[in-house]
């Protein structure tokens, strides 16, 4: 019989212990004592932050859309600057910055908590970007069976702006079209208003967001 993604969440809990060692271990690495007062909390509270950061691993996303709401809606549904603190699964380096996600409803609809807990789980495991913004899209469309899905993700990748190129400034932007947002370019059209930066926006609606 094959195992559940829900069945394997329920039975995996996180090794803090071996976390622990693991960064006990990069100390000594590095030529720090970790027996040093000053650094002795340090693997455990890592142990925590990590346990924190891929809080998101063996949890099925999917279960957050599971009782949509009946609804007349047809047109688009756009969340802009839902928050996102993933790790790159290279360098375990943070990549954070934001995601702009959109749907349009085909007798379905879910409360907009939902779709920022399906981003917030799929981003906190070992990811990179490209299928970040891909999984967030298959999630949506496979679980709400919208007319349409888009997701674009904004984000600073640490493994460049800190550490290699070091380009501090640089922001990698990935879009991910399913449905009506991939046969007609006028829903990315709307999609990419809807999501616009607010300086851009406040410009053209005359309002301040
Ligand atoms: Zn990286």
């Amino acid at each position: 019989m094959m195992t559940r993604p829900a069945d394997e969440a329920r039975d995996f809990r996180m090794d803090e212990t071996r976390l622990e060692r693991a960064v006990h271990e990069i100390l000594a690495g590095i030529g720090a004592d970790p027996d040093d007062p000053r650094l002795r909390e340090t693997p455990a509270r890592a142990a925590t932050m990590y346990a924190e950061l891929f809080g998101g691993m063996h949890v099925d996303a999917g279960q957050f859309l599971a009782d949509p709401l009946p609804e007349d809606h047809r047109d688009l549904i756009a969340l802009r600057d839902i928050e996102v603190r993933s790790m790159c699964e290279h360098h375990l380096v943070p990549m954070v910055g934001v995601a702009h996600v959109a749907y349009i409803p085909d007798g379905k609809i879910v409360g907009f908590d939902r779709i920022v807990r399906v981003v917030d789980t799929l981003a906190r495991r070992p990811q990179v970007q490209e299928r970040l913004t891909g999984e967030i899209a298959d999630t949506i469309e496979r679980h709400l069976e919208p007319a349409g899905v888009a997701v674009m993700l904004i984000l600073e990748q640490m493994c460049m702006t800190i550490r290699g190129e070091r380009q501090a400034r640089s922001r990698t932007v990935t879009s991910a079209y399913r449905g009506l947002f991939v046969a007609e370019p006028d829903w990315r059209a709307e999609f990419r208003f809807a999501t616009r930066q607010p300086e851009e926006w406040n410009e053209r609606t005359g309002r301040e967001f």
